[in-house]
C-alpha cells in the first residue's frame, strides 16, 4: 500500500490491456516461486530499514496467531507467511513477495475486532498468494522493454531461469512497490474473503472495515488518504464483498483472542510516527 512509485504508468496501461485481453493478469509472471521469495525477502530488508518498525512480541504474537490461521488456508505456494508491526499512525497494510506482511500500528488501533483485522491480513496475504507482486514487475519489465522481447522471454521455456534476477536488475527492488492494477485489487479481496471464510472469520468483517474506512475518510481524510491512494473506492469494494460473503457464510472458528489487551498496549506507547516523517523515507516504497 505505500506505493507512490514513479511507473512509466502510461507504457504499463498499455501492455497490460494488450495481455489481458488473452490472459489473466497474474498468470504472465517471469518470476519462479523460489523468485518471488528471494527478491521479498530483499525488499523487505530495505523496507524494515527505512521503516519505523514496532518490535513488541506480545503484538506480534497475536498478529502472526491469525496470519497463521489464514496461511493454513492460503492457495497457491507454501510461502512462509509472517506478519510485522510498522509504527506508523495511518490506516495502512502492505505486502511483499514470498509473504512478507506489514501493518501499520494505527490500523490494528483502528479495527473493531479481530475478523477486521484478519479481513486486511487476508487481504494482503491474497496479494502474496497470487503473486501480484512479482507479476506486476514483470508487467513493468515487459513495458520498458517491449512486448517482441517478452514475448520471446516467455517462449523460451530454458531460458527462464534468472529472468527474474534480470527484471529486479532492470527495474530495482522498486519494481516491487508498485501500485497494484484495480483487477488485482479485486482478486486480493475474493480471495482473502475465501481464505477468510475457510480460516473460521466472517468475511462480512472485511466489507464492515471498508465502511470504517470510507466513515474515516469523511471524517478524518489525512488518517486515511495513503490507503486511499493505494486502494480502489472502498463503497464498490464493500458492495462487492458483502455479496460474495454471503454466498462464502461466515466460518465457524474461534477466534485468536486478545485484540483489546494488544489495544492497549499500543495505547500505553509513546505516539506513532505520523505521515509527514514516514512518506518521505518511504517515498519510494508502496503498496496494498
Ligand atoms: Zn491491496
Amino acid at each position: 500500500m505505500f506505493r507512490t512509485f514513479s511507473r512509466p504508468a502510461v507504457a504499463a496501461a498499455l501492455f497490460s490491456l494488450s495481455l489481458a485481453s488473452a490472459t489473466p493478469a497474474a498468470a504472465i509472471n517471469l518470476f519462479s516461486v523460489q523468485q518471488d521469495a528471494e527478491v521479498g525477502r530483499q525488499a523487505a530488508q530495505d523496507a524494515e530499514r527505512q521503516l519505523p518498525m514496532l518490535r513488541d512480541g506480545t503484538t506480534e504474537g497475536y498478529i502472526n496467531a491469525i496470519v497463521q490461521r489464514l496461511a493454513a488456508v492460503a492457495p497457491g505456494p507454501r510461502f512462509p507467511y509472517r506478519a510485522r508491526v510498522v509504527n506508523a499512525a495511518e490506516i495502512n497494510a502492505f505486502a511483499l513477495p514470498g509473504g512478507y506482511v506489514y501493518v501499520n500500528r494505527g490500523l490494528i488501533e483502528a479495527v473493531r475486532n479481530e475478523g477486521e483485522l484478519a479481513g486486511v491480513l487476508a487481504h494482503e496475504m491474497a496479494h502474496v498468494a497470487q503473486r501480484h507482486g512479482t507479476s506486476q514487475a514483470t508487467k513493468a519489465y515487459g513495458a520498458q522493454m517491449g512486448v517482441g522481447l517478452l514475448g520471446s522471454l516467455l517462449g523460451g521455456r530454458d531460458h527462464r531461469l534468472g529472468v527474474g534476477e534480470q527484471v529486479i536488475g532492470s527495474l530495482g527492488l522498486n519494481a516491487l512497490f508498485m501500485k497494484f492494477s484495480r483487477n488485482a485489487e479485486s482478486e486480493a479481496d475474493r480471495v482473502g474473503a475465501q481464505m477468510m471464510s475457510r480460516a473460521g472469520y466472517d468475511p462480512m468483517a472485511m466489507a464492515n472495515f471498508f465502511d470504517l474506512l470510507a466513515a474515516q475518510q469523511r471524517g478524518n481524510p489525512s488518517a486515511v488518504s495513503q490507503f486511499f491512494s493505494d486502494h480502489p473506492s472502498p463503497q464498490n469494494r464493500s458492495a462487492r464483498i458483502r455479496a460474495l460473503a454471503a454466498q462464502l457464510g461466515r466460518g465457524r472458528g474461534a477466534q485468536v483472542g486478545g485484540l483489546q489487551t494488544v489495544q492497549s498496549r499500543l495505547d500505553r506507547m509513546p505516539a506513532a510516527s505520523r505521515r509527514q516523517g514516514l512518506a518521505r523515507t518511504t517515498s519510494r516504497l508502496r503498496r496494498g
